[in-house]
């Protein structure tokens, strides 16, 4: 399947520059920050997707509303371990949680990303700017965790992380780094739409788990997984050998 991609976001930026031509004269709002362009085209090794057919992936959804049936096994983070990284740097000296939010202008091709913003030790609010133009889309976000009292990564998402990734239906990938980790959820055609739904079941999932064991941590990598099994969501790390690389872990098999 992965192999039309290249196909498929040549003809997409195309079809936006045939748009965009209509639409010469309009002047776009800009947000101040711009992940610089990359070569347009990448081969599509097997089944790891390059960074640039990633965002024609994001395209796809923002445009046709249709989220993937299919996942790619492994996926190059691209230019996006710079930022992911750049942004744990920030977080560290502060001891808090930082997010940015990532908006897609389908006209340029352009992956903007939203000034980092501060929280608090176990949660940050990401206030994402998005010009209601119709070619800016909510596309991902990415938040970082501080790491435990022993100095050890935190890589989970959490029952408000997943929350608040269900709440933007075009939002289709979700970043967490602690150090040099990193994790990424991505959305599926078998996930839920429908926010009171996902808030509700994950309450209830909660509930489930606290009532049997009294108490139940779900900032834990095991009640991320349960979750992603539950929605239909792909789960994906990196590893020490290739931390751009973030490659497909299994979501199955939590006996809790
Ligand atoms: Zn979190």
């Amino acid at each position: 399947m992965f192999s039309d991609l290249r196909n498929l976001e040549k003809q997409l930026w195309k079809a936006a520059e045939t748009i965009a031509e209509g639409w010469k004269d309009l002047k776009l709002p800009r947000l101040e920050r711009d992940i610089p362009g990359e070569e347009r085209t990448e081969a599509v090794q097997g089944e790891r997707v390059g960074y640039q057919a990633f965002k024609a992936l994001l395209a796809l959804n923002s445009i046709r509303k249709s989220l993937p049936r299919e996942t790619p096994e492994s996926i190059e983070l691209g230019p996006l371990h710079f930022y992911l990284s750049k942004l744990w740097e920030h977080s560290k000296g502060h001891g808090v949680e930082f997010g940015r939010g990532g908006v897609l202008n389908v006209l340029d091709n352009k992956l903007e990303l939203s000034a980092s913003h501060p929280g608090t030790e176990g949660s940050c609010e990401i206030v994402t700017f998005v010009p209601q133009d119709g070619f800016h889309h909510y596309v991902l976000m990415m938040h970082t965790h501080p790491t435990d009292r022993g100095g050890n990564p935190r890589l989970h998402f959490s029952d408000n992380d997943f929350k608040g990734f269900f709440r933007y239906p075009e939002m289709l990938a979700t970043y967490v780094i602690s150090t040099d980790e990193i994790a990424m959820v991505l959305k599926t055609a078998s996930s839920p739409t429908k926010t009171d739904y996902v808030n509700r079941r994950i309450d209830e999932m909660l509930e489930e788990r606290l009532s049997r064991n009294g108490t139940y941590d779900a900032r834990t990598w095991d009640f991320t997984r349960i979750v992603a099994l539950e929605f239909g969501c792909s789960l994906y790390r990196n590893s020490r050998a290739e931390p751009k690389v973030l490659k497909k872990v299994s979501v199955t098999g939590v006996t809790d």
